[in-house]
């Protein structure tokens, strides 16, 4: 089904639809770019062999996992190969700036753009959020409409969330800092941490299952993990179909929002090609497919979501400044140390 996914939306992405060159000095494009990317190869390829073929750029794909990624650039220093890093979570792309994995960018960016650092050091591709999942078979959703609520004594034992190491529930504690303070993020922490199931374990995948599996009755995770497991195989299928979405916090600050982005690497050699593909990736096309392809949603508003994501409705997001969610992850985990989340 993924493959015919892929394939459908490929066929879409016309190499004369992508966008003429629109950098100053267009004319100027390097042979070659080399790119770090976080994303499976299959998410990422069929894009830059379309944008390869268009503008005779050679294309030099590094997939890997986000952190070695930018541990590798960051010990190749000057000597790095890397133009271009492709990764996730807001988190990630303020420590390659703050670790001056990264420089400024030029291209042009479109008008819908927001979501971008405030130095230009990198720009959200798609957006994804963290809702809330429940079992609706043990779950009353009228008992749940809050981050807040997780934290209720009814829920006691009942609620399963992967480790404070992973980034994305930093990046959930940290705008949590922003928009409530720090001493009700510790004590929202603290009160996580009494209602877990069991210790954290596992993906935001794994969180799924035990959902359904009875291990938990109330669970937190990405979208486009359960929007992947809805179009996966049949046992996918059967286990993501029995979990309801729950989008949090709609009557005040909404559902938390994070980023997948792109940022031209510190010492990158090849700027001209490097700009071209921030543009390219921005074009509606591209949206459309990367999008699509992910599960997530595209930054371009005029884009249509897949039909999985959809068909979980329509939400609030926070609108807080994703800078400060980056910088304030170190601090995030220190809250969850503290407050027992291993
Ligand atoms: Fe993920």
């Amino acid at each position: 089904m993924k493959k015919l996914a892929v394939a459908l939306a490929l066929s879409l992405l016309s190499p004369l639809s992508l966008p003429s060159m629109a950098l100053a000095n267009d004319n100027v494009v390097e042979a070659e770019l080399n790119i770090y990317s976080a994303r499976k190869e299959v998410l990422i390829k069929p894009l830059l062999d379309k944008f390869s073929e268009q503008y005779n750029v050679k294309i030099n794909l590094v997939t890997g996992k986000a952190d070695a990624l930018l541990a590798r650039a960051k010990s190749e220093g000057q000597f790095s190969p890397v133009d271009i890093i492709i990764t996730t979570d807001v988190g990630r792309l303020a420590r390659a700036k703050s670790q001056s994995l990264t420089q400024p960018m030029t291209a042009m960016l479109p008008e819908f753009v927001t979501l971008k650092d405030q130095d230009n050091h990198w720009v959200a591709l798609t957006t994804r959020n963290r809702p809330i999942l429940i079992n609706p078979l043990t779950v009353d959703s009228n008992t749940i409409t809050s981050y807040e609520d997780l934290i209720k004594p009814i829920f006691k034992g009942r609620v399963c969330i992967r480790s404070s190491s992973n980034i994305y529930n930093q990046s959930l504690v940290a705008a949590m800092i922003i928009q409530k303070g720090e001493e009700q993020a510790l004590a929202w922490s603290k009160g996580l941490v009494e209602n877990f199931a069991r210790r954290p374990k596992g993906g935001d995948r794994d969180q799924i299952k035990a959902l359904v599996s009875g291990v938990c009755d109330v669970a937190v995770a990405n979208t486009y993990y359960l929007a992947a497991m809805r179009n996966a195989d049949e046992a996918s299928q059967a286990i993501a179909n029995q979990v309801k979405v729950i989008w949090p916090n709609q009557s005040d600050r909404g559902v938390h929002l994070n980023i997948s982005g792109i940022a031209i690497a510190k010492h990158a050699k090849n700027i001209h090609a490097a700009n071209l593909l921030i543009e390219t990736m921005l074009q509606k096309e591209a949206q459309y497919w990367y999008a699509n392809t992910n599960y997530e949603y595209p930054v371009d508003p005029s884009i249509e979501w897949s039909g999985t994501l959809k068909a979980m409705g329509t939400f609030k997001h926070e609108s807080i400044d994703l800078n400060q969610v980056g910088e304030l992850n170190a601090q995030a985990l220190r809250i969850m140390d503290k407050a027992g989340w291993r």
